[in-house]
């Protein structure tokens, strides 16, 4: 079977490879759950490797197969399992525990101490562009039939739902926390997603991006979710809350690290912000107003939160929210998907819209692996 894979550190290095079909009994303990493929998405992380900024390959190996926004379709369940049945959709989480500390032991690998984690299609784990994937029942999530066209977005969606529970977790410090508005900065797909996670919530939600707002379609999209969308080309972050107020909460995820000391400054009292941007870069930042900012975090109670990954009961959530939104605003998450790719064979036209995504106006770009 076909699948795309890097060597990572070539940078351009992305090809088809051809490689064995797994089976369920690959999987110990009579729990593995053979999948068929049908969409990956196809994000900045994919790009970073294929640029040799990020990825590793399996040990021994000289190449890793790229992938891990997915959704396939159960074929076969080991004996062993209970909770699928073949004709089941799913979709796989991402980090596995392998490493030795002990969140990993404890089943909470997304908050890995170890600097060598494990991640399909991203470090030392094999992904899913691909046309069969097998994975032990525990790594699947179920998605209802109903909400199966737009589950390729279960896994950008669990890094925010990720978000969600640390920043809801952390208020506790606080008796009584009622959150009401919240910023979000960025508008691609993470970013609406964001967006889209905080209103079915209820919070008045107040998007960011770069592009202006006239005929730019996630400026539309924040719009017909309720939100309001405005641009950081015309107006900055700190001076959006003369407009709206501080904002509760404040989640950032554009990718671009001096955009954080602006959020600080906009956060309400007991405000939190969230961090979720992989900057790989070296930018520096002068000029930064460093006393104003340690003062309000201390005589407000500010608080600032990293997040990376997602476990089994952030996908959970996320499934929620897909199901809430598709009744709320049915056909708002589809309208996300723009750029679909007929066939792994045609991944260099999934590289050229991640490498121009202005000019391609790519919001989620995704590989239909086999038709539904
Ligand atoms: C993935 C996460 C992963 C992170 C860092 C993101 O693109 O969605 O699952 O943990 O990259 O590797």
């Amino acid at each position: 079977m076909k699948a795309v894979a890097v060597k990572p550190g070539t940078a351009n290095s992305a090809h088809l490879v051809e490689v064995d079909k797994p089976t369920a009994v690959d999987v110990q303990d009579g729990r593995g759950v053979l999948v068929e493929v049908l969409r990956v998405g196809a994000c900045g992380t994919d790009r970073e490797i294929n640029n040799a900024e990020y990825g590793t390959a399996p040990d021994g190996e000289d190449y890793l197969i790229l992938g891990h926004e997915n959704l396939g379709r159960v074929v076969e369940v080991g004996k062993n399992v209970t909770e699928l049945e073949a004709g089941n959709y799913v979709v796989a989480t991402v980090r596995r525990p392998c490493g030795s500390s002990v969140y990993d032991k404890i089943g909470a690998q997304d908050f890995t101490t170890d600097t060598e984690y494990f991640e399909r299609g991203v470090s030392r784990l094999h992904g899913y562009m691909t046309e069969y994937f097998v994975e032990d029942a525990e790594f699947l999530i179920k998605v209802p039939a109903a909400i199966a066209e737009v589950g390729v977005l279960l896994e950008p969606l669990s890094i925010i739902e990720k978000g969600l529970k640390q920043a809801s977790d952390i208020q506790e410090r606080m008796k009584i926390w009622r959150p009401k508005t919240a910023a979000v900065l960025g508008t691609g797909n993470v970013g609406l997603l964001t967006v889209m996670a905080l209103r079915m919530r209820g919070y008045s939600v107040h998007g960011f991006g770069r592009e202006h707002r006239e005929g730019y379609l996630n400026s539309e999209l924040c719009e017909a979710i309720g939100a309001t969308y405005d641009s950081t080309a015309e107006i900055s972050v700190e001076q959006s809350t003369e407009k709206y107020g501080q904002y509760d909460l404040v989640f950032e995820c554009t990718g671009f690290s001096p955009i954080i000391f602006d959020a600080m400054q906009s956060l309400n009292e007991n405000g939190i912000l969230i961090l979720a941007s992989v900057t790989g870069g070296d930018r520096r930042t002068d000029q930064v107003p460093s006393d104003k900012i340690s003062q309000m975090f201390v005589l407000g109670n500010r608080a600032m939160v990293g997040t990376v990954n997602a476990g089994r009961e952030h996908f959970e959530m996320g499934v929620k929210d897909l199901a809430l939104c598709e009744a709320m605003h049915p056909g708002w998450l589809g309208r996300m998907l723009t750029h679909r790719i007929d066939g792994l064979e045609n991944f260099a036209k999934a590289f050229d819209i991640l490498n121009n995504s202005g000019k391609h106006k790519a919001i989620k770009t995704y590989f239909e692996v086999k038709p539904f």
